[in-house]
């Protein structure tokens, strides 16, 4: 057989996936039919395709380039780790330079009260971790009741059993018996969808209260944690109401219950500032860190830790590690991410530059008929596609069917934005310029006018 290369026909390759390769999240047999598009290199915020297409990324990958496509240095600080030393680990009382770095970096970027790292190798393993570890810190505390964990529907919180199970997504849970004993679901604070008549602000404290309510229900003693992302990202980036999160602190501050923030989108800047958790007023107790950590150069994730709780968890051995738990050369590559994430201002330059320019193109792109909603916080956002604003009424044959279509049309139009049903949503590199969102604003435009046509002359409107 052949090599196989970049040179290699996109049909030839798109067989060889087909025959060897099975995707996340996919229906294999479906993408067999369709053959999937071929990547091959990418610059700055756009991608090039097996074909010569240049595509614009909207999405930054998986919510992670955050300092865009193709940085030498990047590679540059990678060979050298690779050289110097790829692999040892942070168990047995070793550690090394890179993970030293990286660990001391990061919590001096971290809220003042938060001082320690556990790391990991993404975030579904960082909040694995954090299953485990609530629950032996609750233990050592003397509580070893205090096991249950308070999550909310439709929040996304990684692939493994733990980290699904903490997820409220119904469609995982339906496969392999999830979620595992001792995790519980409330409903989520998305107000276009579930708010009826309240203003936001109402629904934003109804919803918050019932973390208050589900924490009278099992009772204060066996509530272990509650973990929540600041903005839902996969769920369809479901920007809470003002008065959301400032209940939900009051509660867990009340009641003794830990408080994680799954950072894992919102943290290194997405949202105009370091943290999520800076953008909505959140303390939290356990943070949970990836993707941005390292603009996705390198596969690494971590828990960071208040002080509190690991004072706690130093009093004992904590049985739980990953065999690439700090892996050096991905602490390495993160740890040059985040020097270029500080060198070029590039949260700076989102809050101040770029997200008042987009949050502007957004709202004009709300003026769509197509458009009930347009969220946006920082470079993350979403359109609430519907057949009626002013009822915000859903589509007919239920949700997804007309994101699909807008979806596929933005692919075929070379940029990408993702659906989650009839939302379309777009998380850019930070180094989205203001011409990158003249050029979004007015493919989106477009992709929104066809969509219409489309689904009308479907029915689905
Ligand atoms: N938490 C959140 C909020 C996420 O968005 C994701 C990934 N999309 C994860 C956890 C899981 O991270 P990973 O895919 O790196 O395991």
């Amino acid at each position: 057989m052949n090599m196989i290369t970049n040179h290699l026909p996109t049909a030839e390759l798109q067989a060889l996936d087909a025959a060897h390769h099975m995707h996340p999240f996919t229906d294999s047999n479906a993408l067999a039919a369709k053959g999937a598009r071929v990547i091959t290199g990418a610059k700055g915020v756009h991608l090039r395709d097996s074909d010569g297409q240049e595509i614009m990324d909207c999405m930054a990958g998986l919510w992670c380039v955050n300092i865009g496509y193709g940085r030498d240095s990047i590679a540059e600080v990678a060979r050298r780790q690779l050289l110097e030393l790829p692999y040892y680990n942070t168990f047995f009382q070793t550690t090394h330079v890179p993970a030293i770095a990286l660990a001391e970096k990061v919590t001096s970027l971290a809220p003042d009260h938060m001082n320690h790292v556990f790391f990991a190798a993404g975030g579904s393993d960082a909040n694995d971790t954090n299953i485990r570890l609530v629950r032996h810190y609750w233990a050592l505390k003397g509580k070893p009741e205090k096991q249950v964990i308070i999550s909310r529907k439709n929040a996304y919180h990684g692939s493994t059993v733990g980290a699904a199970s903490l997820g409220g997504m119904q469609a995982m849970h339906g496969q392999g018996t999830l979620p595992i004993p001792g995790v519980v679901h409330i409903n989520q604070p998305h107000w276009y969808l579930e708010g009826g008549d309240m203003t936001p602000e109402e629904f934003g404290l109804q919803r918050a209260r019932e973390l208050e309510k589900k924490i009278a229900e099992l009772g204060e003693d066996n509530v272990a944690a509650f973990i929540a992302e600041p903005i839902q990202g996969a769920g369809g980036v479901i920007i809470p109401p003002s008065t959301y999160w400032p209940e939900i602190q009051r509660i867990c501050d009340a009641h003794e219950i830990l408080l994680i923030a799954d950072e894992v989108i919102c943290g290194f800047g997405r949202t105009g500032n370091m943290w999520g958790s800076d953008t909505f007023s959140i303390r939290p107790d356990i943070m949970t860190i990836a993707k941005g950590l390292s603009s996705g150069y390198a596969p690494i994730g971590g828990s960071i830790l208040s002080d509190e709780v690991f004072d706690v968890m130093a009093t004992d051995e904590f049985y739980h590690g990953y065999t690439y738990s700090g892996h050096p050369m991905s602490c390495a590559v993160a740890l040059e991410n985040l020097r270029i994430l500080e060198e070029e201002n590039l949260i700076g330059n989102v809050r101040d530059v770029t997200a008042p320019y987009l949050a502007e193109k957004w709202a004009g792109l709300g003026e769509h008929p197509l458009v009930g909603e347009a969220r946006i916080c920082g470079l993350v956002g979403a359109l609430q596609l519907t057949p009626d604003k002013a009822s915000r009424a859903a589509f007919a044959e239920g949700p997804g069917n007309v994101g699909v279509i807008a979806r596929d049309l933005c692919f075929e139009d070379n940029f990408i934005m993702r659906h989650v049903g009839d939302q379309l949503i777009i998380s850019p590199p930070l180094i989205f310029s203001k011409e990158n969102i003249d050029t979004l604003a007015e493919k989106a435009w477009k992709v929104l006018d066809k969509t219409m046509a489309s689904a009308t002359e479907k029915g689905l409107m």
